[in-house]
């Protein structure tokens, strides 16, 4: 059997194919037996396999178990997931971006003593004020020392702070935007295609969670390394473990799937433990409450994206209309990413504090 043949085999309609739709793909084979293009069919949501049906609200425009090559090329072309897969590509690509100047930065070996500290320290201060129009539009930064280079950077003689748990933050964003993004491109491609695309979008997920920690943990109690030490233990167990549950087979039954939802949520929601703990222990410290004011709003977004995601709305209220542009999964991945993004300025506030301070006792 020639590849063509098996090629439409593979991207013809599922469920039962009538005589129509039989016809249609024996003329489609031919032409492509005579080397014309043929392509693969979107598909209806009733004609989807039951480990596509997700989301009764969108009807049309599915990609269903095309061919691997057809899969992975349909990046370029509209269905009712190519918004899902670019919103969080393009997540990623800004992140690696901001990685990047990040890197540029805040390179401990560049701020000591370096000869070009002061280009560097200008460098630091212009990666900061990129970030102002966003701080603003969100209302929430304290922006009047921005123009002061003395609070902007370490002081002189003073060693700057360890940039790990800020870096395993930005990377953690950057692993769960890339693993979402392939997972939704490639998930339609076979079951057992989307068994291993699950698996990997919950494990960027879990590390997109943990590595939020570090910062907001790191930071505020680097002085006291016991508390340090303890709360960031808790979360990379309990993380690993997340993780584990989601890849033992045992654990995908239907029946455990609101227990791996709840273990999610409750890595998430744990967060706000030490978040609590340092605006008590430090709320003196104007710091300690523009980083909560930033992961408070860090909160909002997912939480507000969890909401959509769950109710389904817009397309809810109108089924089939917002198949390919504007459903909640898009709305949901634009949310992570602004949450992402404000959880980034709020480690540049912490950095701002620590460099300038370190421990002030
Ligand atoms: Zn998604």
């Amino acid at each position: 059997m020639d590849s063509a043949v098996m090629f439409e085999e593979t991207c013809s309609f599922n469920g039962e194919a009538n005589e129509k739709q039989r016809s249609t793909s024996r003329k489609r084979r031919e032409k492509k037996v005579e080397g014309k293009d043929a392509k693969c069919e979107l598909v209806g949501f009733d004609s989807l396999p039951e480990y596509l049906k997700d989301n009764e609200f969108i009807l049309n425009h599915y990609r269903s178990e095309w061919p691997m090559k057809e899969t992975v090329l349909s990046i370029f072309s509209m269905h009712n997931e190519t918004l899902n897969i670019w919103t969080h590509l393009i997540g990623f690509f800004i992140f690696l971006a901001l990685t990047i100047s990040a890197i540029f930065m805040l390179s401990n070996e560049n701020f000591l003593g370096s000869p070009n500290f002061a280009t560097l320290h200008f460098g630091y201060n212009i990666g900061y004020t990129i970030t102002l129009p966003l701080t603003n539009l969100y209302n929430i930064a304290q922006v009047a020392n921005v123009s002061s280079t003395t609070t902007m950077g370490p002081q002189l003689g003073r060693s700057p702070i360890t940039r790990w748990p800020f870096f395993a933050f930005l990377l953690g964003a950057m692993v769960c935007l890339l693993t979402s993004s392939l997972c939704h491109l490639l998930m339609c491609h076979s079951e057992k295609c989307a068994y291993k695309m699950l698996r990997l979008d919950y494990t960027g997920i879990a590390t997109l969670i943990v590595t939020s920690f570090y910062p907001v943990v790191y930071y505020p109690f680097m002085c006291d390394p016991l508390i340090c030490t303890l709360y960031i233990s808790f979360i990379t167990v309990f993380g690993l473990a997340t993780v584990l549950v989601s890849l033992v087979p045992a654990f995908q039954a239907v029946e455990f799937r609101p227990f791996r939802a709840l273990l999610f949520v409750c890595m998430a929601v744990s967060g706000l433990v030490p978040i609590t703990h340092k605006v008590i222990a430090m709320g003196h410290r104007p710091e300690a409450i523009i980083t909560a004011r930033y992961e408070s709003l860090m909160g909002l977004f997912y939480g507000l994206g969890v909401v959509i995601y769950v109710a389904r709305v817009p397309e809810r209220w109108m089924p089939g209309k917002f198949d390919v542009v504007g459903h909640s999964h898009q709305l949901f991945h634009v949310l992570v990413i602004a949450g992402a993004h404000t959880h980034y300025l709020a480690g540049l506030e912490y950095l701002k504090w620590r460099d300038t301070e370190g421990c002030y006792a």
